[in-house]
């Protein structure tokens, strides 16, 4: 019972993991006993966050955007070369544009899906052979509340936070007799950079996510670090190719 959510020695990449919700799972995974690569397009942020996990245990970072392949695929390299192989990957790296779809330019588009959906395929890919040779891969996506509801701003997010579920359950159908579990994970609201603009930009957002989230509260990076790990785990063996709500009740409520 006990080993079941053991991370001892586990080898984990996470892209996006300068910030929020990467960065989050990135000192989780550390305090589990987990060694990490956490990427990121900026070395300033890539030090200060290691700044921060230095003291946590065995972590590097290596500067790459997820959406480039030769990134990707030196990012894996690198990744073996601290840490012999990888077990685990997550995809953490994101972004959003807002404005109605008949404001937002193809760069918009273009930039949105690149980080958030060809950054998942571009990331899994590269780690593929790892994952293979690990003979237990693990892969944590991060979609959101937006992969299954809408809304007026967001069109160009949601379509690729949608692709990020589809390209999941994929990867787990095609890639189960490799050993490999692919699972992701809905984030609703969450208090990180990435919302910070949008409250700035909608002062009533604040209070209308506090009214319509049954827990009313915005989640904390934290509250999404434990599923990703727990999706890691032996805990969730027989789990993959799902998409669970980690949203303090956001999307079941009518
Ligand atoms: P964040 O901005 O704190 O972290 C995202 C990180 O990804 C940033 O450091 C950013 O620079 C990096 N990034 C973006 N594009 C990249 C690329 N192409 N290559 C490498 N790095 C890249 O935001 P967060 O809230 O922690 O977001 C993490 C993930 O969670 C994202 O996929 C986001 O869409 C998703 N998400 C967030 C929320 C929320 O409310 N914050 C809700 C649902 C889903």
């Amino acid at each position: 019972m006990s080993d079941l959510f053991d991370l001892t020695g586990r080898r984990v990449v996470i892209t996006g993991g300068t910030s929020g919700i990467g960065l989050s799972a990135a000192q989780a995974f550390l305090e589990g006993g987990a060694r990490v690569v956490i990427s990121g397009r900026s070395n300033e942020r890539g030090e200060a966050a290691l700044g921060h996990l230095a003291d946590k245990g065995d972590v590097w970072f290596c500067a790459a955007d997820a959406s480039d392949e030769a990134d990707a695929e030196r990012l894996a390299e690198t990744a073996k070369a601290h840490m012999g192989g990888v077990d685990t990957i997550v995809c953490a790296a994101g972004i959003n544009r807002r404005g109605a779809p008949q404001d937002l330019s193809l760069a918009d588009w273009d930039a949105v899906m690149d980080s958030n959906l060809r950054g998942t395929f571009v990331t899994a890919r590269a780690f593929y052979p790892q994952l293979c040779q690990s003979g237990d891969g693990r892969i944590v996506t991060i979609g959101s509340m937006m992969s299954v509801l809408a809304n007026d701003m967001t069109a160009p997010y949601a379509a690729a936070k949608g692709g990020v579920v589809q390209l999941t359950r994929s990867l787990a159908a095609a890639w189960a007799g490799d050993g490999i579990r692919a699972n992701c994970v809905l984030p609703g609201w969450v208090d990180t950079p990435l919302t910070r603009q949008a409250r700035l930009d909608m002062p009533d957002l604040d209070a209308r996510v506090r009214d319509r989230t049954p827990v009313g509260r915005w989640a904390t990076p934290q509250d999404i670090a434990g599923t990703i790990l727990f999706l890691t785990t032996a805990a969730s063996r027989i789990v993959t190719g799902t998409a669970i709500p980690v949203d303090g009740g956001f999307v079941m409520r009518a």
